[in-house]
């Protein structure tokens, strides 16, 4: 979440009437800010993780899961916490780079310019931001992590510790739990505590009460307004899992059509709800999910840039290696995550828009949701064909050509005019006359309401924070040891594109025919995916040291395919940028590879000859027969480079090894994803029906079975590898001790609490 300015905001009616005036200004925001930053160099890498909570509460009387909606409590405990422990300074030192982004004017110091990773607290104050949810946290650590290795092994303890200061704070029947979706949001019966009726009316929903949503008045004003400009309330529908009991066609019994409380009741009746599907009529269903997003810093826009474009087409395949949400409103679904709800249930785009009705008060017909997958990729090198952006993707031509002249690439430009087709949502009557030159509020009203898979992040006016680029597909994992696992996976992955120079190109057509197939179900064991076939083709160049050339460090049987055809792509002719982010990238990769054979090739042919179809194992785990490293083998292949030259201590790889475990078996399916093993449970729960339901108890167990499992007491070896649970309890191991002291303070407390 942004900064939640406090204002009033306009209803949709006259917020439309400034969606020009908004867009103009945000525009001007962002060409600010572009020539002020865009030559900014030498940034250093920063990266930090982001983790949702749903806070959980428990009655065990009548054997019911809930969710709590103590959240707007439980932040105002956690920031008087947060207060407290600046005021008093522990005396142990934190490993971990200062400099957190201030996201609500309490957060972490930022980092001064050239100012050097330090040791400090910071990171042992996590900052909790509010989410959607009012049963919803979400924790960051209190400073970004620096590009040093070492600091991999402090980011499950950190998720841990911040786990632990959540849970601190919440009542004895309460937990955080950290699962992508609730399984009986929206079903019949209480889910809330305290329980509310559905029918407020701002969503309007017929499942949801309006007291689900945070009451942050920025909150109701983006659903309601969602609602207004699309004209009707959200239509989410997710295929129904047919068991064998369940009846077909389903025509789902517990979606009460005959209410007449609002206008928009009506949608259910006149065909917003599909037979054999999941209805859903509310933002809550897809804003009220949790996700584990990870920011990076990079030391220029064009690493940036190119960051961005490597992370689109991994998105999907991390998105079907997280799966987590198999369950919508007390029904087994036939997807396994939750991109596609979320997607529906911001859906703000009208009838004309969606192609619905014919084009006639509306400017364009919109293939997408605002939160939905990358349409274009963005970087300004020659291995970006410009065929790979094969999307009918919608622009704004005028602030295409307005961004253009006023000196920004067309290919960024282009990106922007996308994101800036849509209109702001919730406008503050009072922080509509903004200064153009100091503030980027209007700009972000609109970037940051575009939800997509990866986020181009300009730095934000007067501060010392860089380019950066979020990575925001996966699903929050249930332990910290797999949020850490993913988290460090992604930042080893960024390194090894980085450093390798990797070419993940695909025809974005193919990344979202990816995203589509991520979410069926098991899709790691029953899908294919498109995907690069030669990784190291062409090498675009990496402007931290293009004297750099891993291809040396390849084991035989990966090396990539020579030669290479030598025809220019005719993508214009800024190739390389020059190096001079060496300082910033330096300490995070193989500083000298002998050998260079670097081709200044750029690809020509034709683009489906570069790319096939995968298994999720093949794409993470390669395959020697088809010459493919794999995401793993990449990784390990920018590893080895470092280890050779001896800047990866035993302790660093083996806790490397451990996060890696967790991402080579899932992808191999000797592991089991969470949406699996939550389907299971259910299979097998004596009360299952086989009908596709999920019932209170079947749920109440379910919950409180991934809570054991959580706090590791109950097994579960097919969803995790054996000694998972390493880091907390051997307290000789670094990964554990990020924080050590004050976590040991709060076990204290938690024992003394629970002693009679
Ligand atoms: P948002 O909700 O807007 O995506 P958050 O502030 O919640 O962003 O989270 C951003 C993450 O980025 C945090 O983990 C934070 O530690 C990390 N971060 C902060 N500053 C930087 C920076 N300069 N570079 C990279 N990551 C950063
Ligand atoms: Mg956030
Ligand atoms: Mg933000
Ligand atoms: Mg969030
Ligand atoms: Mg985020
Ligand atoms: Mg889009």
């Amino acid at each position: 979440m942004g900064l939640l300015a406090l204002g009033t905001p306009l209803p949709w009616s006259e917020a439309k009437q400034h969606a020009d005036y908004v867009r103009e200004h945000g525009i001007e925001q962002l060409l600010h800010i572009w020539h002020r930053l865009k030559d900014r160099t030498g940034d250093r890498l920063l990266w930090g993780d982001e983790i949702e909570y749903l806070v959980i509460s428990y009655d065990d009387e009548s054997k019911n899961a809930r969710l709590s909606l103590r959240q707007t409590e439980i932040l105002q405990d956690l920031q008087a916490d947060a207060d407290e422990r600046r005021r008093t300074p522990s005396r142990e030192e934190s490993p971990v780079a200062a400099g957190a982004e201030s996201v609500n004017g309490t957060a972490a110091k930022v980092l001064e310019d050239g100012q050097t990773p330090q040791k400090n607290n910071e990171a042992c104050i996590p900052v909790f931001h509010p989410e959607y949810g009012r049963y919803m946290l979400e924790s960051t650590p209190g400073a970004p992590y620096g590009a040093t290795l070492d600091d991999l092994l402090l980011v499950e303890g950190n998720m841990r510790f911040r786990r632990k200061l959540a849970k601190s704070r919440m009542k004895s029947h309460e937990v955080p739990l950290t699962l992508t979706s609730f399984p009986r949001l929206g079903a019949p019966g209480i889910f809330t505590d305290p329980y509310y009726p559905p029918g407020g009316g701002v969503a309007r929903s017929l499942f949801l009460p309006d007291e689900i949503t945070n009451e942050h008045v920025r909150f109701p004003t983006l659903t309601a307004n969602i609602r207004r400009r699309r004209g009707s309330k959200v239509a989410i529908n997710m295929p129904i899992y047919f068991d064998e009991n369940t009846p077909k066609p389903f025509v789902d019994p517990t979606i009460p059509r005959d209410r007449n409380l609002w206008p928009e009741d009506a949608n259910a009746r006149e065909g917003a709800a599909l037979d054999n599907h999941i209805y859903m009529d509310a933002m809550g269903f897809g804003m009220g999910c949790c996700c584990l997003q990870i920011t990076f810093q990079a030391c220029s826009v064009g690493e940036a840039r190119r960051m961005y474009d490597a992370f689109v087409p991994v998105g999907p395949i991390m998105l079907a290696l997280s799966a987590a949400a198999p369950i919508f409103r007390g029904w087994l679904s036939d997807v396994d995550c939750r991109w596609d709800v979320i997607a529906g249930s911001v859906d703000d785009r009208t009838a004309e828009e969606r192609g619905v009705k014919p084009l006639q008060h509306d400017r364009f017909v919109i293939p997408k949701s605002r939160y939905d997958s990358v349409d274009c990729y963005i970087a300004d090198t020659p291995s970006n064909r410009p065929e790979y952006n094969d999307n009918d993707m919608p622009i704004d031509p005028k602030i295409r050509d307005h961004l253009v002249e006023r000196g920004m690439d067309k290919l960024l430009a282009t990106h922007f005019a996308h994101l800036f087709i849509r209109d702001p949502i919730v406008i503050f009557e009072e922080t509509l006359c903004q200064d153009d030159e100091k503030s980027s509020d209007h700009f972000e009203n609109i970037q940051s309401t575009n939800w997509q898979t990866v986020r181009f992040k300009p730095p934000p006016p007067g501060s010392p924070i860089g380019w950066r680029v979020e990575f925001r597909s996966m699903e929050v994992q249930l332990t910290d040891y797999e949020n850490a696992a993913f988290s460090v996976f992604i930042v080893l992955l960024t390194r090894a594109i980085m450093s390798l120079g990797l070419n993940f190109y695909l025809p974005i057509s193919k990344v979202d025919e990816n995203m589509h197939r991520a979410h069926r179900r098991d899709a790691i064991n029953t899908q294919k995916f498109y995907f690069r076939k030669n990784l190291f083709d062409p090498k675009p160049g990496h402007p931290c040291d293009p004297s750099l050339d891993a291809l040396s460090a390849l084991p035989e049987d990966v090396s990539p395919r020579q030669p290479r055809s030598p025809v220019a792509n005719g993508f214009g002719s800024h190739s390389r940028e020059p190096s001079h982010c060496e300082s910033s990238c330096s300490s995070h990769r193989p500083s000298r590879v002998p050998s260079p054979v670097r081709s200044d090739s750029t690809p020509s042919g034709p683009v489906e000859d570069e790319y096939d179809l995968f298994t999720i194992n093949e794409i993470v785990n390669g395959s020697p027969e088809r010459n493919f490293p794999g995401l793993i083998g990449v990784v390990r292949i920018y590893l080895d480079g470092l280890e050779k030259e001896g800047k990866v201590s035993a302790e660093v790889r083996k806790g490397i090894e451990r996060s890696l475990e967790l991402i080579r078996r899932r992808a191999d399916g000797s592991l089991i994803t969470l949406a699996t093993y939550m389907r299971r449970f259910v299979h097998s729960h004596p009360a299952y029906k086989h009908d596709s339901a999920v019932t209170q108890e079947i749920n109440y167990d379910l919950i409180k079975a991934l809570d054991e499992i959580e706090r590791g007491e109950r097994p579960a070896p097919e969803l995790l590898p054996e000694g998972w649970r390493e880091g907390y309890d051997n307290k000789d191991g670094r990964w554990s001790q990020c924080c050590g002291a004050e976590e040991a303070k709060l076990d204290q407390q938690s024992a003394s609490a629970s002693d009679p």
